[in-house]
């Protein structure tokens, strides 16, 4: 095992975060002593570190097991971007690549191993993990997405059945697992199932604070909504619709107002949708209108934009949805257009069910949702409760929080509409009453004599739009009955005669026009957006080069820091979060470049640079100078050894003294550049501490000779 000062030190080195997410650490802390674990987290969460650095810091393998090509994929690709040997086995490699990938496992350089279920399951493929369990051992199996072993979740796969099998074999090889979904019942579901030991069980919390939720009406102005909506937001946005067909329209629609958007959904060719995922991914477009078929096993961290264009099925659904927001913590916005027309279809969809059961189920959901969105509650408290968890509210991040609707007394239009609903004899749907009330002429009142009604005409001072959502709230209120004969004819109750006698009071929260707020930025802000943009093209480029998406590059938040801190060399540059020791060494300098390079044209002046170096006072000592004599003469430290009568380590630490202080000598000439380089990105992470961590980091390429005299140099830079 690697020894780290502590699990933050290992954490900056390898994936260059500053802290853990809440529970990431005591999950990790519960892994290295070989618990069974099960980790349930909301999308987001961190979900992926907590068994990536135990895999790290434990001796042997750690098998992966993942249920989707891309997720494999693309984990891969970002731990080698942190430089972390990982790699992947299925039905995408041919066979000479499997056989490569399997020795250079054997051979024991790799440390995480992802695999799909039924890979893991194979006949060929258990004799080779019992060769790995005897040559270098298995540290951990980690299941990953372990709802799919429910049947109870949303995303049943019944291979996830059988690993249990493999937790059998290897019965002293601890389990780890991992899901986003919420339930109790998937999730004893899932400790059950995969025979976990006595684990020790982590639920975070499913608030999922870097997101704002908010849910507008759907008028006739809804498209000019999105519009602005994807005009405001830099960053990636996905649209959700409820069908294909509207998925091609909006696209359309889109594109035609210059918007760079692709669909997504389940009638485009495999290869179609494939390509345009993976140019949503690298950013080569930015909107991705789509039906729910998007999104599952997608794990681009930077969308900042979620629009529900049309209602979403229910409520968990929209969590996990709307959840592909903000995955990396950035600031993200939840939208949801809301209208009743859409509840027509679905209701209409919801009917063609053959299964009662399925109805019953599938309409209360609906009329979750429907709370949802026209609740007057911190949205937050809602979602959560749906969960089961307490959300105290006033959460300042949804709209309900930051424009509070005011609650009216609409008692008088609702005696209105209900005595309209009792002289139209209880025969008609929404639609016609309000029409009445309005003083329409259709046919249909003329016919019936319904402008000869004494509530004719009685409601033109309200909209369409607001007599719908009074009808609407009454029916919510239960102040109104509706028929479920598919013709939704409006019916009285006991209630709805107490309100027309005055015997009760009727309050709605009417929403108030609200102008899109959103970010109100600073002069600061539009500086750091300006050189921002320079750094997303620079970092577009750099993955275009290793043909990677660009967040596996650099993630938002690392380049929001690079934009507002401005590090002025790679000190400052490795102190950012999402700086480790691999990327420093990568990337630093082309971003340090470019961000001189904005402040050169921006005419910034860079203040003194304290991080130079420091010619320390320190004189060197009488030894050490006998020392440099010989050395300026050309001798080798053996040589200088031999004549002083020292051991060649006593030489080296009066060279790396030497060095410290500043004095004339060639440090090229005793470490090759590269470790130099390498030696020093060490430094810069793990900071000035005892040799022996700093070796073991490094490898035994490396000898403490050359480490010191590098530290000499580092000492020397940082004024120490
Ligand atoms: P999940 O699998 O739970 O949905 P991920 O493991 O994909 O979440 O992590 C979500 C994002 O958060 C990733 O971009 C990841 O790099 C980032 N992340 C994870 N842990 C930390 C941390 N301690 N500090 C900063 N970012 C983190
Ligand atoms: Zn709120």
């Amino acid at each position: 095992m690697l020894q780290y000062p502590n699990l933050e030190q290992a954490l900056k080195y390898h994936f260059g975060y500053d802290r853990f997410r809440p529970g990431q650490r005591q999950i990790i802390e519960d892994a290295l002593q070989n618990r069974d674990l099960l980790v349930v987290m909301p999308t987001g969460g961190g979900k992926s570190l907590c068994f990536q650095l135990p895999a790290l810091l434990k001796k042997g393998l750690t098998v992966v097991v993942s249920p989707l090509i891309a997720l494999m994929q693309d984990q891969v690709e970002g731990l080698r971007n942190n430089n972390i040997s990982a790699t992947f086995l299925n039905s995408s490699l041919n066979a000479y690549q499997v056989r490569s990938r399997e020795e250079a496992i054997l051979a024991g350089k790799v440390k995480l191993l992802y695999v799909a279920p039924e890979r893991l399951l194979s006949e060929r493929f258990l004799p080779f993990l019992d060769l790995i369990n005897h040559q270098m051992g298995i540290s951990t199996f980690a299941i990953d997405e372990a709802h799919c072993v429910s049947e109870w979740g949303h995303d049943f796969r019944p291979e996830y059945r059988q690993l249990r099998s493999v937790r059998k074999r290897y019965p002293n090889v601890p389990t780890l697992a991992l899901t986003a979904t919420a339930t109790d019942r998937v999730r004893s579901d899932i400790i059950q199932q995969l025979g976990l030991k006595q684990p020790s069980i982590h639920i975070a919390s499913f608030n999922r604070q870097n997101l704002y939720y908010e849910v507008r009406g759907k008028t006739k102005y809804a498209y000019a909504e999105l519009l602005e909506l994807i005009r405001e937001t830099s960053g990636a946005v996905i649209v959700y619709c409820l069908t294909r067909k509207k998925v091609e329209e909006l696209t359309f629609k889109l594109q035609k107002d210059k918007i760079s958007a692709l669909s997504y959904h389940a009638g485009l060719p495999d290869e179609e949708r494939s390509k345009n995922q993976t140019r949503f991914i690298r950013d080569d477009v930015r909107v991705m209108v789509a039906t729910i078929a998007f999104g599952m096993g997608i794990n681009k961290p930077d969308v900042r934009l979620v629009v529900h264009f049309d209602i979403p099925r229910n409520l968990e659904s929209y969590y996990q949805e709307s959840g592909r927001a903000g995955r990396d913590g950035e600031p993200s916005r939840c939208t949801i257009f809301f209208s009743f027309g859409d509840i027509k279809t679905i209701e209409w969809s919801i009917d063609q069910k053959t299964d009662p059961q399925e109805q019953l189920i599938a309409k209360q959901q609906l009329r979750q949702m429907i709370d949802y969105a026209e609740g007057t509650d911190c949205r937050r408290t809602i979602q959560l409760s749906y969960f089961g968890e307490r959300f105290a509210g006033n959460c300042g991040n949804c709209d309900n929080c930051r424009y509070p609707k005011p609650m009216q007394d609409w008692t008088i239009e609702a005696m209105k509409f209900l005595s309209c609903v009792a002289r139209c004899k209880e025969r008609f749907g929404m639609l016609h009453i309000i029409d009445v009330l309005r003083g329409g002429k259709s046919q249909k009142i003329i016919q019936n004599e319904h402008d000869k009604l004494s509530t004719y005409g009685i409601g033109k001072d309200r909209t369409v739009d607001e007599w719908r959502i009074l009808g609407r709230s009454l029916l919510h209120q239960g102040l109104l009955e509706q028929t479920t004969d598919g013709y939704s004819v409006l019916k009285l109750n006991a209630l709805s005669w107490e309100v027309m006698r005055r015997q009760r009071t009727v309050s709605l929260a009417v929403p108030t026009v609200q102008k899109i707020t959103w970010e109100e930025g600073s002069e600061k802000a539009a500086d750091a957006e300006l050189l921002m943009q320079r750094l997303r093209s620079l970092r577009k480029q750099l993955a275009d080069e290793q043909s990677v998406a660009p967040y596996v590059v650099f993630q938002d938040s690392t380049l929001k820091l690079m934009a507002q801190v401005q590090p002025r060399n790679l000190t400052e540059f490795a102190k950012l979060s999402g700086v480790g020791s691999h990327k420093l060494a990568q990337y630093g300098e082309k971003f340090l470049a470019e961000i001189r390079a904005y402040r050169q044209e921006q005419g910034l002046i860079d203040p003194p640079d304290n991080s130079q170096p420091m010619v320390r006072n320190t004189l060197p000592s009488d030894t050490e100078l006998a020392t440099l004599l010989l050395y300026q003469r050309g001798l080798s430290v053996e040589e200088i050894a031999q004549k002083r009568n020292f051991r060649p380590t006593t030489i080296i630490r009066h060279l790396e003294d030497l060095i410290a202080k500043n004095q004339p000598v060639d440090i090229n000439q005793l470490v090759p550049l590269e470790k130099q380089k390498k030696i020093w990105q060490v430094l810069e992470v793990l900071g000035d501490i005892a040799l022996t961590p700093i070796r073991e980091q490094l490898g035994e390429n490396y000898s403490y000779d050359e480490i010191r005299l590098v530290r000499g140099k580092w000492r020397r830079e940082k004024g120490k």
